[in-house]
């Protein structure tokens, strides 16, 4: 069926007899529902990808639009650490693909062509701000055992970023493809209708979007980026695994007893759960930290200088060490520096932090969800709507833009090909490749989330030896570091 875009249109039922109505509404190729970071990144790839920049694609997002003009002096106390790959689908960045022509005379023309790869949002990222990190360290408040990760030559680890600023240095990018993307801001999608498997002569062949306000729309394709509770996937039937992890994270922003370098990510693992300090700026860290709800709503509750004495008491307090593990492994690190010299970390001290930044404690409570499926026909999940993990890697919307980058991929294949964007052939090859790579790094962050939470004597000695194991073997870190920086 051939409908020309960019008007709307009317669907009439091909069996006139039965149909004593026709539906008026709007056909869009790709409608993304929801606008957070993954969403609106999604947006800006397909808005700047040359396969599919001529079609007709709109976002709904359920709040308002974010604008950091002027940008407060004031830090959020949302923020997230962003890999390098990340970075990089975040830069406006321009590969040379080449195109082979299959035809008799001559028989190959190769052609290149500058296609752009990123969500071109970097710049806006830097005109803002963002703080990189070169070193990131992780220890064990049981036993002192610890790793720590950085790159030859003092490369940047990652990137600590507000979120608010993620999202307005996209917003400003998809600013500039107003023609093609369209956006509609405080429109909540409160009810999708899918197409029958067999589309009968009946039904729309697309899916039927329906707003709070009363529109509907269609599209080809529904991009469900709304988040952990996603309705795109209840709405489609679509299974998840999920538990909570009956623990909670209380964000807040903290200034340092005095300014440093502050380039250090840090992170100690308590038998309640993690602690995070992120760098924002010489004098200004992002706090994280995972613990029981009855602990968190204490934390939210106390006065200002007991939370920050609990905060560095947290970092510093040998209250969780053991004589017997400590004793086994220091010997195990005296065995370390003595078989591989190159092998052994130096350890450096936490920053101890002295304010709290105003009203910027929050608590998020924290769960595993997966989508057992990500793809149905005319449905794609990305973002905490396909898998929300614990944020003790900083891994969540890293796997969201690696999903955005993937989808953009199979999506533009498509188009290429003049085939549907909505059939399940393309979108199932997207899924494949997706689960692939999120499945064993959410294993991988459950298991840890698991190992940390106990103070039962072998598995602290367990969890001792193999992380200074493993800091000593550098290839071994450098292959963690390849598989966490994606
Ligand atoms: C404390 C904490 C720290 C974290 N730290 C990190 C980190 O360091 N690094 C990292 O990679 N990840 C981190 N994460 C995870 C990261 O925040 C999430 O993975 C990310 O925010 C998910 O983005 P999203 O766009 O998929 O979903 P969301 O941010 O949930 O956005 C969903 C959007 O959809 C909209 N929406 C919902 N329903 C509808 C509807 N019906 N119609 C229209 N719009 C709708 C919502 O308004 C919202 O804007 C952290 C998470 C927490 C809780």
């Amino acid at each position: 069926m051939l409908l020309p875009l960019g008007m709307p249109i009317v669907h009439r039922c091909l069996v006139p007899r039965r149909c004593l109505s026709s539906v008026t509404s709007t056909l869009y190729d790709v409608v993304i529902s929801g606008g957070g970071m993954v969403g609106t990144a999604m947006a800006c790839a397909l808005g700047s990808h040359p396969h599919l920049r001529h079609k007709k694609i709109l976002l709904l997002e359920a709040g308002q639009r974010k604008v950091l003009e002027p940008l407060p002096e004031k830090f959020s106390n949302r923020v997230s650490s962003i890999t390098p790959g990340s970075a990089t689908l975040l830069a406006s960045e321009y590969r040379l693909y080449s195109i082979i022509f299959h035809s008799s005379c001559p028989p190959l023309t190769t052609a290149f062509l500058l296609l752009p790869t990123g969500f071109g949002a970097w710049d806006h990222i830097c005109t803002m701000r963002l703080k990189p990190y070169k070193r990131m360290q992780v220890w064990d408040a049981c036993s002192d055992a610890l790793i720590t990760f950085d790159k030859e030559g003092m490369e940047d680890m990652g990137y600590i970023i507000e979120n608010d600023v993620i999202t307005t240095a996209l917003t400003s990018q998809l600013d500039a493809m107003s023609e093609h993307v369209k956006v509609l801001y405080r429109s909540r999608a409160v009810g999708y209708t899918w197409p029958a498997p067999y589309t009968s002569e009946e039904g729309s062949p697309f899916v039927e979007i329906q707003l709070a306000d009363g529109q509907s729309l269609h599209t080809r394709l529904v991009i469900g980026a709304d988040g952990q509770n996603s309705m795109v996937r209840r709405s489609a039937g679509m299974k998840t695994v999920q538990w909570s992890y009956n623990h909670v994270a209380v964000v807040a922003t903290l200034q340092l007893s005095e300014p440093t370098e502050n380039n250090v990510a840090w992170q100690r693992f308590l038998p309640t759960g993690p602690i995070a300090l992120l760098p924002l700026s010489d004098t200004w860290s992002s706090l994280v930290w995972s613990t029981s709800p009855e602990h968190a709503s204490e934390l939210l509750k106390m006065n200002d200088e007991s939370f920050i004495d609990a905060v560095n008491s947290a970092f510093w307090s040998s209250e969780h060490h053991s004589d017997f593990i400590s004793s086994a492994g220091s010997l195990l690190r005296s065995a370390v520096s003595f078989l591989a010299p190159s092998g052994s970390s130096t350890r450096q001290l936490p920053p101890s932090v002295s304010h709290l930044g105003d009203q910027s404690r929050a608590a998020f409570p924290l769960g595993l969800g997966h989508a057992t499926e990500y793809v149905r026909q005319r449905v794609a999940l990305i973002g905490d709507a396909a898998h929300r993990v614990h944020p003790l890697a900083g891994q969540g919307v890293n796997m969201g833009f690696g999903d955005v980058a993937s989808l953009v991929h199979h999506l533009s294949k498509a188009a290429f090909d003049g085939q549907d964007l909505g059939s399940t052939r393309h979108l199932l090859e997207y899924e494949t490749e997706r689960q692939r790579q999120n499945l064993p790094l959410m294993a991988t962050i459950d298991l840890l989330k698991r190992l940390y939470n106990t103070k039962q004597p072998p598995i602290v000695l367990l969890r001792t030896l193999g992380l200074q194991a493993t800091n000593a073997l550098p290839p071994l870190k450098e292959q963690i570091m390849e598989f966490a920086s994606k």
